[in-house]
């Protein structure tokens, strides 16, 4: 049976990197029909806290990343919360100081860092080379009766190549003398990250470890755990890091980086999944956007790459204008004008005005705020510049002002708003037409010049539409200041 976890440490929100590892191992299971389990590992008391885990928590099911094992959901393995699994250490701890796999250090603060020290001067790996791995039973047994307190060390075996097959990968090897003898117990009683992960993945039974490649290095110390408990360790693969567009590693400096901050910019979840599930994934085809079900359907662990994947903001956005896309038009435009809404620039949500704002708005727009720049465009009128840029007199022939001072002048003697009262945008273009006539102009020598002439730009929306909005009723825009 898969069963796979995703296991965040709640000292903070969930960062894209790990929304990936969770939407992986999301995915994994659905396609097998497995499960996935959720795990909290929060041994680092200091900076865990519960308001992280809820966010975390919060987060996933707004992606719509659901777990059918878990702290709030219970299950059979549980606790799922690694502060409410210590006793479980314990046993495992002591079961492996019985067997002589572990064995208690008393080396001192001083000592350690002398030995250090050492290795750092004869450039060495910094592994334990202190007395207590092969100390006597009597010595052992003095140092408790005076009381003393020591942390325990996995003995770890010597000169062994350990090598781990990577789903992702493929075969990762170390040499076990680069490692030395770890601590999987302090002094303080208190369990080492690495010693608690390979016991609840053994304990929960986990089949599959999908997870960052930053990781790669726990799993040596990992496997050596499963081995001397006698469990088989899982499959495990590791994804590569998630990069900044300059190839560093992705970090607050580039910008938004937590799935919170990435809702709060207007991002929908099966954007930013369907984002997610392409770095570092890709099903072979030129197929970009996809349904989480398609997804489900189709994600296998043989089509992960080995490379970094870059983060491209401009990519997300516009894979979120493509799930717009799929969405009805009825439920973008509300999207919209509630946006406009939240803003403070609509002072209605449903009005005639917000409708036709939200229609014009909708094939611009990317991400929701896209849609504010546009509504303040679309209330920038006339512009009355009729001096070309640049640009424009590419677009527009030398001629063109004689059509802007006609429809400057028919707007201000009230000629185009009387033909918009009548009949809505169709007056609008009956009375360009009947204009362009009068100066022998017609199709686009004739309409070119007159969007420019009234919204100083040679592109945007509908212009009859456009006009007859702005031509409306003007009370349901917020702020009024943006009427020009
Ligand atoms: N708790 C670890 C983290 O948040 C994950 C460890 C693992 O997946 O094995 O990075």
């Amino acid at each position: 049976d898969v069963r796979v976890r995703f296991a965040p440490s709640p000292t903070g929100t969930l960062h894209v990197g790990g929304a990936r590892t969770a939407l992986f191992n999301w995915l994994y299971a659905a396609k097998e029909g497995g499960k996935l389990i959720l795990r909290i590992e929060d041994t680092d008391q200091a900076r865990s806290t519960k308001e992280s885990e809820l966010e975390v928590m919060a987060d996933l099911a707004w992606l719509g990343i659901n777990w059918q094992e878990g702290p709030d959901v219970g299950g059979d393995y549980g606790p799922y919360r690694q502060s409410e699994r210590q006793e479980l250490y314990k046993k495992y701890a002591d079961q492996l100081v019985e067997e002589g796999v572990a064995y208690p250090d008393f080396c001192t603060e001083e000592e350690l860092s002398q030995m250090k020290r050492n290795a750092e001067a004869n450039k060495e790996p910094p592994v334990y080379t202190g007395k207590w791995s092969s100390a006597s039973k009597e010595e052992v047994e003095e140092m408790f009766a005076k009381g003393a307190k020591p942390a325990y060390r996995f003995r770890v075996p010597k000169d062994k190549t350990i090598t781990v097959p990577d789903a992702i990968r493929g075969d990762v090897s170390w040499n076990t003398d680069t490692l030395g003898d770890f601590i999987i117990l302090r002094s303080d009683g208190s369990p080492v990250y690495n010693f608690c992960v390979a016991i609840d993945d053994a304990l929960m039974k986990i089949s599959h470890v999908i997870r960052a490649e930053e990781h790669l290095p726990n799993t040596l110390r990992q496997i050596l755990i499963f081995q001397a408990l006698g469990f088989t360790p899982p499959v495990f693969g590791h994804l590569s890091l998630i990069l900044a567009p300059d190839r560093s590693k992705m970090s607050k400096r580039h910008g938004a980086t937590s799935v919170t901050e990435f809702r709060g910019l207007g991002y929908m979840p099966q954007a930013i999944n369907n984002y997610l599930s392409l770095l570092g994934w890709n099903e072979g085809t030129e197929q970009e956007v996809y349904s989480l079900d398609e997804l489900k359907q189709k994600f296998s662990l043989d089509r992960i790459t080995k490379s970094g994947a870059v983060f491209d903001r401009t990519k997300l956005s516009w894979m979120n204008g493509q799930h717009l896309k799929l969405l009805p038009h009825d439920q973008v435009d509300n999207m919209i004008t509630h946006h406009l809404m939240e803003r403070n620039l609509l002072a209605k949500e449903e009005s005639p005005f917000a409708q036709t704002a939200a229609e014009m708005l909708r094939e611009s727009v990317e991400v929701l705020p896209d849609a504010e720049p546009g509504f303040k465009h679309m209330l920038e009128y006339p512009l009355r510049e009729t001096a070309a840029t640049d640009d424009a007199k590419q677009v527009l022939d030398d001629n063109f002002s004689e059509v802007a001072n006609a429809v400057l002048q028919a707007w201000d003697n009230g000629e185009i708003q009387a033909a918009v009262q009548e009949k809505g945008p169709a007056g609008f273009k009956s009375w360009l037409t009947k204009m362009g006539k009068g100066l022998g102009r017609k199709g686009a020598r004739c309409w070119m010049p007159t969007r420019f002439a009234l919204t100083g730009s040679l592109h945007g929306c509908e212009l009859p539409q456009l006009v007859a909005l702005l031509l409306s009723e003007d009370g349901d825009v917020a702020d009024k200041s943006l009427i020009v």
